[in-house]
């Protein structure tokens, strides 16, 4: 069965751009055996990566990822059954949006709101967190990849 996971996590420290690179290259290295497809983005310090494919390989993907010391304090934001993936095109995609273009930031600052000091805000209900990955997906041809 084709499901999607989305999680929200608190990014370790330090953390560094190639440290961001690093998992990446691993999840390219491993996800396509997995049929794995999606999106990791890291907002500030936190991240927030979608993960679909068959249930029972992305249920051992998070398993795996929610025990990596390279960040802490995993939730989950949605988990369930879908009729067709979203987030296809990448076995998987690393996007920093503290290194993305302007105009992408822009939109997502004035869709999903920031706080205090001006950091995007990493959304925690399903359906924000799904349209905020989907707009960054969408917009990734405007910088802050890994
Ligand atoms: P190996 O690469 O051989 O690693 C063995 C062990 O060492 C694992 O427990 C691993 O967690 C740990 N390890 C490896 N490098 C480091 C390091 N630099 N610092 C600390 N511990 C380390 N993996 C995927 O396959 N697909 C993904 O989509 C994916 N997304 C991730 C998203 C985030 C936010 C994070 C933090 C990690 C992600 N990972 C992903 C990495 C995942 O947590 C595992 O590290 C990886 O899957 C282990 O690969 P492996 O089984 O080939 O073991």
């Amino acid at each position: 069965m084709l499901c999607r996971l989305i999680y929200a996590s608190d990014v370790a420290t330090p953390f560094d751009f190639g440290d961001l690179q690093a998992i990446l290259a691993k999840a390219q290295q491993n996800n396509p055996a997995l049929d794995i497809t999606g999106l990791l983005v890291m907002v500030s310090q936190r991240f927030l990566q979608v993960i679909e494919g068959p249930s029972e390989n992305v249920n051992l993907l998070y398993r795996k990822i929610s025990r990596d010391p390279r960040h802490g304090n995993c939730s989950l934001v949605e988990f369930g059954p879908v009729p067709t993936r979203l987030f296809n095109d990448w076995s998987m995609r690393a996007i920093h949006t503290g290194l993305m273009n302007q105009q992408l930031r822009t939109l997502l600052a004035s869709k999903y709101g920031t706080d205090e000091p001006g950091n995007l805000v990493v959304p925690d209900q399903p359906f924000t967190a799904t349209s905020f990955l989907f707009d960054v997906a969408c917009g990734h041809g405007m910088g802050g990849e890994a």
